[in-house]
């Protein structure tokens, strides 16, 4: 049996897929049999087109065809006459067909990523992506593409890449379980998104489950049993049917206000990551959009993403979601989410360098492009703009004028935008916190960022699943940097929310309420069971537990302080 950390709920009974997406190793040979060496690379070559043409009809259905045209790219590649030539050559002066390949790439790699041109350069990470593929398929070290998996599996992994979870199989796969992260890295974030029981930061987890095992995965205490006894099986069988009905039962709450017993109503919102995710806020009966993390919409590409494909990505959501507010949030990229076509220097500490609104300031036209994109999709809908990272008033001040400038170039283009657009930001960074009450008077609303508060004000890594203990969302300076945030923004008249994962956590739903907080915005599948714990609640009561709960000193103190309250209940 392991143990970790419970990051999406839920049961899954099933096989496990290991991933061990090893570096391939390449040597220099000489061959002797030239033709037959030809002949290998030929069929790896063709092994590989056949691939890729399955995966382009995944990616059509799942992701559209925009994304879908990246692997047009690759299969003309693949057939390009030149580099298949130069690798012919090789193999022709005796070298092994791995070796030629390689070696080839790296040359062909070299001249596209030296062009001036950045569209020619973005080319090389394709290149790089074929020849991987086509390396694999060459020495039998395959990896295990998501995308294309025959049966239901549970999947084991170090972790998964944003790209990863994006294009995989979502009807094969029953679970995940990663060595690293905790429950507001992204794989967890995307785990519940797609509704997938998840267990993270299981340290060993790859090296301890064997490919085909039979697994029971508990997202719900973080437990995974391997080749478990028919009586295991069994029990948590109920278990799973048990967890299916309550999960039935919460369709009562859908339609119904998110209003406490003595009637304070408050806003339940669903975090998404592109217009797909619709789907999870419909069917949670979502009031809104609190977070549309738009970086997703950056990420399993080569290139940027247009103004016209955000701007139709934008339309989408506000339409489907008209008229209840979206909160559209800049590009969040930087930290444990990386665009390698934006090659940003290596960081020391990524957390902490060149993200978010920081990149945004500095890449004006990336900037420009995406407040474009967001202010022509605004008559769709009822659009909120969201600057994430802000650290100091400058910067938002900074944010605040170039969406004034884009503001005036569209008047000027003559292309229509709403006039009713409230612009806030998040509140993720201590310092921001702790000025609250001047950047109140600069903007329409807060969102509290809980996952990058915790980590920075605890100075825990949010991913590091060594120092999990420390990272604690009941840490009494949280919560009062937190009370300090919803009672500045009251003050100035704006309302005050929280887009972080504490904002569906059972435990601090009715700490935050307490506080006077007015929006919370979740993983949808968190959304039903928030309602109906909210509508057990009194506001009142909870006010003044969470008075209480302030001048307490340790996180331990405040989880027993919520749990006898529920155990009175
Ligand atoms: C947060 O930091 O709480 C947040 C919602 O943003 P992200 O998880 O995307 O960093
Ligand atoms: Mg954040």
């Amino acid at each position: 049996m392991l143990k970790g950390t419970a990051a999406s709920p839920g049961y899954a009974i099933g096989k496990a897929l290991v991933l061990r997406n090893e570096a391939i190793k390449i040597e220099k040979e000489t061959v002797a049999n030239v033709e037959e060496e030809k002949e290998r690379f030929s069929s790896a070559l063709k092994k590989s087109k056949e691939e890729i043409i399955k995966i382009r009809e995944k990616a059509l259905v799942n992701l559209g065809e925009s994304k879908a045209a990246i692997f047009d790219a690759h299969l003309m590649i693949l057939e390009d006459p030149e580099l298949i030539k130069t690798i012919h050559q090789k193999i022709e002066n005796n070298y092994n067909a791995t070796f030629a390949l390689k070696e080839t790439a790296d040359e062909f790699i070299a001249i596209f990523e030296g062009m001036d041109n950045e569209y020619m350069k973005e080319r090389a990470a394709d290149i790089r992506d074929v020849t991987d593929r086509i390396l694999r398929n060459l020495t039998g070290q395959k990896a295990t593409d998501l995308s294309l998996l025959d049966e239901e599996v549970i999947i084991v992994a170090h972790d998964l890449t944003p790209s990863e979870t994006a294009t995989m199989d979502k009807d094969k796969i029953l679970g995940f379980i990663t060595n690293i992260g905790g429950r507001t890295s992204h794989t967890a974030i995307m785990a519940r998104t797609l509704e997938i029981p998840a267990v993270v930061g299981l340290n060993n987890a790859t090296s301890v489950i064997n490919d085909g095992d039979f697994i029971i995965l508990d997202g719900e205490t973080g437990k995974i049993d391997i080749n478990p006894s028919q009586d295991q099986i069994e029990e948590y069988k109920r278990l799973k049917d048990a967890y299916e009905k309550e999960r039935k039962d919460l369709e009562a709450m859908r339609g119904k206000a998110s209003i406490t017993k003595d009637g304070r109503q408050v806003e339940l919102g669903g975090n998404i990551g592109t217009p797909e995710d619709i789907n999870g806020l419909l069917r949670n009966d979502a009031e809104g959009v609190g977070l549309f993390r738009t970086e997703f919409l950056y990420m399993n590409r080569n290139t940027m993403p247009t103004e016209e494909e955000q701007f139709s990505a934008y339309k989408k959501v506000l339409e489907a979601m008209n008229p209840k507010p979206v909160v559209i949030r800049t590009l969040d990229i930087g930290g444990d989410k990386n665009l390698p076509y934006l090659k940003i220097d290596e960081e020391m500490n990524p957390f902490l360098g060149y993200r978010a609104i920081r990149l945004c300031l500095k890449e004006n036209k990336i900037f420009k492009d995406q407040l474009r994109a967001m202010l022509r999709a605004s008559i769709y809908g009822n659009l909120k703009i969201m600057f994430p990272m802000i650290s100091n008033l400058k910067e938002l001040l900074e944010a605040k004028k170039v969406l004034q400038e884009v503001m005036e170039e569209l008047n000027q283009e003559g292309i229509r935008f709403s006039d009713d657009i409230e612009v806030g930001i998040m509140i993720e960074v201590p310092s921001a916190a702790i000025i609250s009450d001047m950047l109140a008077k600069h903007v329409d609303f807060f969102s509290i960022g809980t996952n990058d508060l915790i980590q920075y004000t605890c100075a825990v890594d949010r991913m590091n699943e060594k120092i999990h203990d420390l990272y604690q969302p009941f840490h009494p300076a949280v919560l009062r940097l937190i009370q300090m945030v919803i009672e500045n923004g009251h003050k100035e008249g704006i309302w005050v929310g929280m887009c972080g994962e504490s904002a569906g956590d059972q435990r601090l739903i009715p700490i935050f309420l307490g506080m006077g907080l007015d929006e919370f915005s979740m993983s949808p599948i968190s959304i039903l069971p928030a309602r109906k714990l909210i509508s057990s609640l009194s506001y009142e009561e909870w006010k003044k537990h969470a008075e209480n709960m302030l001048s307490l000193s340790t996180s331990e103190e405040i989880i027993e302080y919520v749990d006898r309250l529920k155990l009175n209940a």
